[in-house]
């Protein structure tokens, strides 16, 4: 019966009832356009089997509509100003739980365990702030928590680089950090013009689909090592990074021939042409030949 939070003129409202401004440094930029929220919960296929966590609700205006589709919602919002705000706006549904935390710093399992039953299925969905978007992904992904699906909306250059694939130029070790573990696609672009305030540049909501790694690095520390060197100068070679990273003395020379020659990479190619299997393959190969 009211009018949605996402409402543009509601919003403002909001924002003038609690005599806020957009707080720059959090990347505040509300969403105001209810089709687009429709089609991230869409995205995310949100039911009563999902218990969802976001990041950053804001005013409340995806969450409210997370919590009209989900079980039960859990929000993890930084800024002690909106918590006052989001207890007013939210009130009419009993399924949230906001919690005043950096989502960098919570005990995530605990408080998992805390407010959820633990018999549905775990989801995050999410408008990033986007100056700690990596950061909150790779923190998530390497938490070891199962989620069944994490629908975030970021900037669309991260979307393109998180997304993409061999042999692009947006492809390098984000792509592969992000694609070891999960299907990355990106769902919809979501044009500025639906912020307030309007950011500088559109976004993309992007779909990752947690997967097993397509086979199992010895070290996972030393794989992705071996892929951030690899980057290091798109420019070079791979064979010209990985005397970067490793040293260029002869006996690291032939071990490093040895091992390209074993799992059939060509010593001139560059390494944004190499999947994620091959780098597992040669990260697996210098292991086995040190
Ligand atoms: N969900 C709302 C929407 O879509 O309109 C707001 C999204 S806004 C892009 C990002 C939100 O994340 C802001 O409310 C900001 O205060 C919050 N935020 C920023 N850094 C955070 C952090 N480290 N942990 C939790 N929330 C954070």
């Amino acid at each position: 019966n009211e009018i949605e939070i996402a409402n543009p003129t509601r919003t403002r409202a909001i924002m003038e009832t609690y005599g806020l401004n957009f707080k720059k440094s959090l990347g505040q930029n509300f969403l105001t356009d209810i089709n687009v929220l429709h089609n991230i919960v869409d995205a995310a296929e949100i039911s009563e089997e999902d218990d969802v966590i976001e990041v950053g609700p804001g005013i409340g205006a995806l969450t409210e509509q997370l919590a009209k589709r989900a079980h039960q919602v859990m929000a993890f919002e930084i800024d002690e100003r909106l918590i006052p705000v989001l207890k007013e706006t939210l009130a009419p549904y009993d399924n949230i739980t906001v919690v005043q935390q950096d989502i960098l710093k919570t005990n995530l399992e605990q408080q998992i365990e805390a407010h959820f039953d633990g018999h549905h299925q775990l989801k995050l969905v999410a408008n990033l702030p986007y100056y700690i978007t990596t950061p909150i992904i790779m923190h998530l992904l390497e938490s070891g928590i199962h989620f069944d699906a994490i629908v975030v909306m970021m900037q669309k250059e991260v979307a393109q680089r998180l997304t993409a694939e061999p042999g692009t130029k947006d492809y390098g070790s984000l792509s592969i950090a992000v694609q070891y573990y999960t299907d990355a696609k990106i769902a919809f672009i979501v044009p500025k013009t639906v912020f307030v305030p309007q950011p500088k540049i559109d976004s993309a909501v992007v779909r990752l689909t947690p997967q097993k790694p397509v086979k199992q690095p010895q070290d996972e520390q030393a794989f992705m090592q071996l892929v951030k060197g690899s980057f290091a100068h798109r420019r070079k070679s791979l064979w010209n990074n990985l005397l970067g990273i490793y040293g260029k003395d002869p006996a690291t020379k032939e071990r490093l021939e040895k091992v390209l020659a074993q799992v059939g990479i060509e010593k001139s190619i560059r390494a944004e042409r190499l999947t994620i299997s091959q780098f597992i393959d040669l990260s697996n190969g210098l292991i086995e030949n040190d």
